[in-house]
């Protein structure tokens, strides 16, 4: 009988292709990466418009491997998901930026947030909730100021589990947030359902603002979602604001907040610290 692969892929069966001899180093490359301390993680300032000022950081984790280079977390991620392995990935991410609120705060800046990714799998993952209340423990941050951003698919495809651990991270004074939005098959009635403080637009909307000239689709659909999100007290983000016009429109519309190439890429911690003392 033929022996199977990590990936579902025949050994014995002759030669692997090239691409299926990458995709192996590289699962094997990952699975030593957190170890080997080649993971860490960049900020982007989540901006406030009415005051003017940084309101808090993303989190976006980057894979710097001595051989390959930075790695995207776009490939690295499904596969870390895939390998079963994205919970201890999670994980380090999550301690990391509330450790590095906790520093923030100290220095401080009492009132930013660390928005935290969080992928469909690790999400389920049984000891999730466990892990979280470890991480709040020993960092003593104020959960408040901690946001996990959630996509529409995590909720979609496994609903009454979902809500459940929502409601458990609500309990703990967490705060979420919908990442991605309009880009999945967003029935607009659940967000009103689900226990959820911040809804991330996507930046497919807000790059088509203004690209090539006027989408006027696309300008009603960012309207309308920031109406709809002041109407259910939901704070709205734009992501992947690039020019100064895209930022206008959006105040004009009533935008809280902005996040985008126009006010920062991600940056390392050091000059998200002096993004900070800039104000
Ligand atoms: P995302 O959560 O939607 O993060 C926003 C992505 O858009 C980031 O890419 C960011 O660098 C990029 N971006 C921000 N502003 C702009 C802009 O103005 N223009 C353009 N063109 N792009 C902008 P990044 O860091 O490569 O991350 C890609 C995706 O990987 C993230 O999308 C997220 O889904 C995932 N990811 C990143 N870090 C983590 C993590 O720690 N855990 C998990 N589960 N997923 C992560
Ligand atoms: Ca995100
Ligand atoms: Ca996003
Ligand atoms: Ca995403």
């Amino acid at each position: 009988a033929k022996k199977k692969g990590r990936s579902g892929t025949a050994f014995f069966n002759g030669e692997m292709n090239q691409f299926q001899l990458e995709r192996l180093q590289l699962e094997n490359y990952l699975r030593h990466a957190l170890e080997k301390n080649e993971m860490m993680l960049y900020y982007q300032p989540q901006y406030c418009l009415k005051e003017s000022s940084i309101s808090g950081f993303e989190a976006l984790i980057r894979w710097n491997h001595p051989v390959l280079g930075i790695i995207s977390p776009r490939d690295f991620i499904p596969l870390a998901e895939e390998m079963g392995i994205i919970s201890d990935i999670g994980r380090f991410v999550m301690l990391e930026a509330c450790k590095q609120l906790k520093i923030w705060h100290e220095e401080g800046n009492q009132r930013l947030s660390v928005s935290v990714n969080v992928s469909g799998r690790q999400l389920q993952s049984l000891d999730f909730i466990f892990e979280v209340k470890e991480i709040l423990e020993s960092t003593g941050i104020d959960p408040t100021f901690l946001h996990l951003e959630l996509t529409e698919t995590i909720m979609i495809e496994n609903v009454q589990h979902s809500l459940n651990i929502m409601k458990e991270l609500k309990a703990l004074g967490i705060k979420l947030s919908i990442d991605d939005f309009g880009t999945g098959y967003s029935a607009l009635s659940y967000i009103k359902d689900l226990p959820i403080d911040i809804l991330k637009i996507d930046q497919t909307f807000i790059q088509n603002l203004l690209n090539d000239g006027y989408n006027k689709t696309d300008i009603a659909i960012v309207k309308a979602i920031i109406t709809m999100c002041q109407v259910l007290m939901v704070d709205v983000v734009a992501e992947g604001v690039e020019t100064a016009e895209q930022m206008a429109l959006l105040k004009q519309f009533g935008c809280q907040h902005i996040q985008g190439y126009y006010i920062s890429k991600p940056v390392d911690r050091e000059a998200a610290r002096k993004l900070l003392q800039k104000r």
